[in-house]
């Protein structure tokens, strides 16, 4: 049958019978073997984020002194990723705060490691947060003890990140964090990641025996001092222990700068 075709006939049904015979089943076995892909791609937590993870973990976390070994771990499983806006996603490793809307910040890494290394959050410690934001710092507490519960003040950041944290089993409320969360008190750890001018004093009363506070004080758009304060029975010290510049604590949700 193939006698009256020319050579180069003969060529061209060699190729499409190739074609036809080894490439198609070669394409259906490779297209099995490809990566499955999240609904969202970029929340994927696959090899390149993470070699981004481990490198902020060593190069803007570890050689700046943090040296406890659960907290290095925290700050290496946590995808920061998928906490941030993706018009900054790729800048989500890098070090410094990332806006998150409504005017407010996901924190420095360091800081948010510096800050958890102060609380010294043992297993089974129960933690307040006051200023949930993206929730990131809350994930990271979450890593240390299953009983985190954590206050944001601006509902739909309030909102998005419990869903977020959902699967963490982090409480989180939509409230003014300025009077802590008295329904679970006492605790052991209070971290306030927005800077009142004062010390709030109902979140000093909510301090466990023997429970560490971390918190920024000082004027709105300045430097502030980071404080840890601990509660030992009815003494109560405080220690000063650098400057740091977070965004203020609000007493409403209407003070927030358009
Ligand atoms: N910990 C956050 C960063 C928070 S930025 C993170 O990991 O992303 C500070 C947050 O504190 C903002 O989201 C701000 O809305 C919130 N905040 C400000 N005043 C508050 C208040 N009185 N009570 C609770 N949250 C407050």
């Amino acid at each position: 049958m193939l006698k009256g075709l020319r050579l180069w006939h003969k060529i061209a049904l060699l190729v499409a019978c190739l074609l036809i015979g080894v490439g198609i089943p070669l394409a259906i076995k490779f297209a099995h073997r490809a990566p499955q892909r999240l609904a969202t791609p970029a929340l994927e937590d696959d090899a390149h984020w993470r070699e981004l993870r481990l490198k902020m973990v060593r190069e803007q976390i570890a050689s700046s002194g943090i040296q406890d070994p659960r907290v290095l771990a925290a700050m290496e499983a946590v995808p920061r990723h998928a906490f941030v806006p993706p018009e900054w996603l790729s800048q989500a490793y890098d070090d410094h705060p990332l806006p998150i809307g409504y005017g407010q910040t996901i924190s420095q890494p360091y800081v948010v490691a510096l800050m958890t290394e102060l609380l010294d959050i043992q297993p089974g410690d129960k933690v307040l947060e006051i200023g949930t934001g993206s929730g990131y710092q809350a994930a990271i507490l979450a890593q240390l003890t299953d009983r985190v519960y954590t206050i944001e003040i601006v509902e739909p950041l309030c909102l998005q990140a419990a869903e977020r944290l959902k699967n963490l089993k982090v409480h989180v409320r939509c409230a003014d964090g300025y009077y802590g969360w008295e329904e679970y008190a006492p605790y052991d750890g209070i971290i306030v990641t927005c800077a009142p001018d004062h010390i709030p004093q109902p979140l000093v009363n909510q301090l466990a025996d023997g429970g560490r506070m971390v918190i920024p004080v000082g004027p709105p758009g300045s430097y502030q001092t980071l404080w840890l304060i601990q509660r030992k029975g009815q003494e109560i010290t405080s220690e000063r222990i650098g400057h740091v510049l977070f965004v203020p604590l609000l007493r409403s949700a209407e003070d927030l700068t358009p």
